[in-house]
C-alpha cells in the first residue's frame, strides 16, 4: 500500500495478464498495477512482424467474434475501427490425397449432415457407411469425462475421429483426440451426449441452434499482435519486460516477488498478485505457498509447434488459392498440419500489397517434437514443398519467416475441468492471489480475457471488500 493506493503485480504480459491489468484499472484510481514479463516483449503468443513488408501475425491470427470478451476488449482499448472480418471462412480438409471442402454443419469435426458429409468425400465409402450406425446403436454412457476419440469413435467410427475430429483438434490444440477431454474441448457435444443417444442428432441440434449474426472470427488490421500494446497502454500499468519472476511468497500484508539474477535479486512488494503465466511457470511460482495448485498445474502438458509464413509473388500461382486454408489429418502423414491462405482469408493483407500472396503453414502436434528439431531452412523447405503440391505455388517465396512456439499450447487432457477446479480451490483461501490465462478455461483469446476479468474481480473484491472504488469493475465482470 502506498498512500491510499494498493499495488497489484501481474506476472506475465501475455493477453491474459495485460487484460487483467486493464480490468484492474477499471477499478479506479485506488490501484497501481505493475506487469512483469520475462520476455523482451509483451504479448506472449500474440505477436506480429513484417514479412515482405506486410505486417503478419506469427502467433494467434484471429479470435472468436461470437464470444464477446476479445472483441469487446479490442473496442474498449480503441481498436474497434481496426477490427477486420475474414474474406472467407471456407476451409478444406486434405483427406485421401485431395483437398475436400469441410462438410457443412460439422461441429469441431463431428458431422451433423450425412448428405454434406458424403458430398465432401473426406471419408472413404466404408467410413461413411459406419456413421449412420450412430442412430441405431444403444446409448454410449458418458458418466465421467472421456477422451474425444473414445466417445466419437463409439458413436460414428474410427474414420470420423481420424479424418475430421483429429485435424480440428490438431488445429486448435496441436493435440490428439485420444487424450483430449470431451468435456473441456467440446463442451456442447459433451452436454448433448448426456441427454441425446444419437451424436448425429446432438450435433445437428448444436449446428442449427440460433446463432449470433456475423462472422465467427475477427482479427485486427495490424494483426492480433497489435492488441497487447494497445491493452497495455490503456491499462495505465507500469510494464516491465525482461523481468522473470522466480519466487512468490506470502508476507504479513500481501505478497513478495523475487526477480533478477540470484546474486542480485530484486524484491518487489505487492498487496495482491495475479499469476498470468503458462502452467509450468505458474506451478514453479506457486510451489512454496500453494503446493496443491502447483502440483496440479505441473501435470498440464504443453504441445510445441512452428509457424512458417511464406510470402509469394502473385504470379507464382497460375491459379491463386481460394478458401481460407486447410487442415490435415495426422493419418495423412504430412509435416504440415494446417495451412492458412492468409491473403485470401484476410483481404486487408491483400490490400496492403496486392502483388503478394501470404500463406502460413503450421507444423507440429503433440508427439511430433522431432519434426521441430529441424533448422529453419528445413522447415521453410517443407512448407514450400507443401505449398507447391497443394496450393500450386511455383518457385520460391519472396520472403519467409519461421516462428517457433515451444511448449505453447496447453493440452486439456481427460479430467482437465476437475484439475482446474482443484487449482482454483487451492488458490481460493489465499487472499490477494488469483490465476488466469490459457491453462484454465479455454486457450482462445476471448477465453483468456474472460479468465483475466474473473481474476481482476477477485483481486478488487479482496482489496476493496466494501466496494468503495471498484463498482465499475464489478459491473464489467457481469458484462
Ligand atoms: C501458434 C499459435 C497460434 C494460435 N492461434 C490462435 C488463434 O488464431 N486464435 C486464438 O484465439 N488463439 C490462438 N492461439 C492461442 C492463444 O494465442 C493463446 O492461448 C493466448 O494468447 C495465451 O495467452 P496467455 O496470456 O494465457 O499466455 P502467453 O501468451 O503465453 O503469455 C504468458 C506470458 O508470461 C510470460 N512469463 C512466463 N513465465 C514468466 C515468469 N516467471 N515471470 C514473468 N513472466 C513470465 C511469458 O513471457 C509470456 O509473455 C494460438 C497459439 C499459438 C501458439
Amino acid at each position: 500500500m502506498e498512500g491510499n493506493r494498493c499495488h497489484v503485480v501481474v506476472v506475465g504480459g501475455g493477453i491474459a495478464g495485460l487484460a487483467a491489468a486493464w480490468y484492474l484499472r477499471q477499478g479506479g484510481e485506488g490501484v497501481r498495477v505493475t506487469v512483469l514479463d520475462g520476455a523482451r516483449r509483451i504479448g506472449g503468443k500474440l505477436f506480429a512482424s513484417e514479412v515482405a513488408g506486410v505486417q503478419v501475425d506469427a502467433g494467434a491470427e484471429a479470435m472468436l467474434a461470437r464470444r464477446p470478451e476479445g472483441k469487446a476488449l479490442a473496442e474498449a482499448v480503441g481498436l474497434g475501427g481496426e477490427l477486420r472480418d475474414p474474406g472467407t471462412t471456407r476451409a478444406s480438409i486434405l483427406s485421401r490425397g485431395a483437398l475436400r471442402a469441410m462438410p457443412a454443419g460439422q461441429v469441431m469435426g463431428v458431422p451433423s449432415d450425412l448428405a454434406a458429409l458424403a458430398r465432401s468425400g473426406v471419408l472413404s465409402p466404408v467410413g461413411l457407411a459406419r456413421v449412420p450406425m450412430d442412430r441405431i446403436l444403444p446409448a454410449t454412457l458418458v458418466t465421467t469425462d472421456v477422451s474425444v476419440a473414445a466417445y466419437v469413435r463409439a458413436r460414428m467410427g474410427e474414420e470420423v475421429v481420424e479424418r475430421l475430429v483429429e485435424p480440428m483438434l490438431g488445429g486448435v490444440y496441436a493435440g490428439r483426440a485420444e487424450r483430449l477431454s470431451l468435456e473441456a474441448t467440446m463442451p456442447a457435444v459433451a452436454a448433448a451426449a448426456r441427454s441425446e443417444r444419437s451424436l448425429l442428432t446432438a450435433a445437428r441440434e448444436i449446428a442449427t441452434a440460433p446463432k449470433q449474426k456475423g462472422p465467427i472470427f475477427t482479427t485486427l488490421r495490424g494483426g492480433m499482435g497489435s492488441l497487447p500494446a494497445a491493452v497495455a497502454e490503456a491499462s495505465g500499468a507500469e510494464i516491465r519486460t525482461g523481468v522473470t519472476v522466480r519466487e512468490l511468497r506470502r508476507t504479513e500484508g500481501g505478497w513478495r516477488l523475487v526477480t533478477g539474477p540470484v546474486p542480485e535479486p530484486e524484491v518487489i512488494e505487492a498487496d495482491a498478485v495475479i499469476v498470468a503465466v503458462p502452467a509450468p511457470a505458474a506451478s514453479r511460482l506457486l510451489a512454496a505457498e500453494v503446493p496443491g495448485a502447483a502440483a496440479e498445474l505441473s501435470r498440464i502438458e504443453y504441445a510445441s509447434m512452428a509457424v512458417v509464413t511464406l510470402a509469394y509473388s502473385r504470379d507464382a500461382f497460375p491459379e491463386p488459392p481460394t478458401g481460407s486454408g486447410y487442415l490435415v489429418p495426422p493419418v495423412e502423414r504430412r509435416a504440415v498440419k494446417a495451412a492458412t491462405f492468409s491473403s485470401v482469408k484476410w483481404p486487408h493483407l491483400a490490400e496492403a500489397d496486392p502483388g503478394l500472396v501470404v500463406l502460413r503453414c503450421s507444423i507440429g502436434r503433440l508427439g511430433e517434437e522431432a519434426l521441430l528439431q529441424r533448422d529453419d531452412a528445413e522447415l521453410v523447405a517443407l512448407a514450400v514443398k507443401e505449398m507447391a503440391e497443394v496450393a500450386g505455388a511455383r518457385g520460391l517465396p519472396r520472403d519467409s519467416r519461421v516462428t517457433r512456439w515451444g511448449g505453447s499450447l496447453p493440452q486439456y487432457d481427460v479430467g482437465h475441468l476437475d484439475r482446474v477446479a482443484r487449482v482454483r480451490a487451492a488458490v481460493a483461501p489465499h487472499p490477494g492471489l488469483a490465476v488466469c490465462g490459457a491453462a484454465y478455461d479455454g486457450l482462445g483469446v476471448p477465453a483468456c480475457v474472460a479468465t483475466a476479468r474473473t481474476a481482476a474481480a477477485r483481486i478488487l473484491d479482496h482489496l476493496d471488500p466494501a466496494g468503495q472504488w471498484h463498482r465499475k469493475a464489478d459491473s464489467l465482470t457481469k458484462g
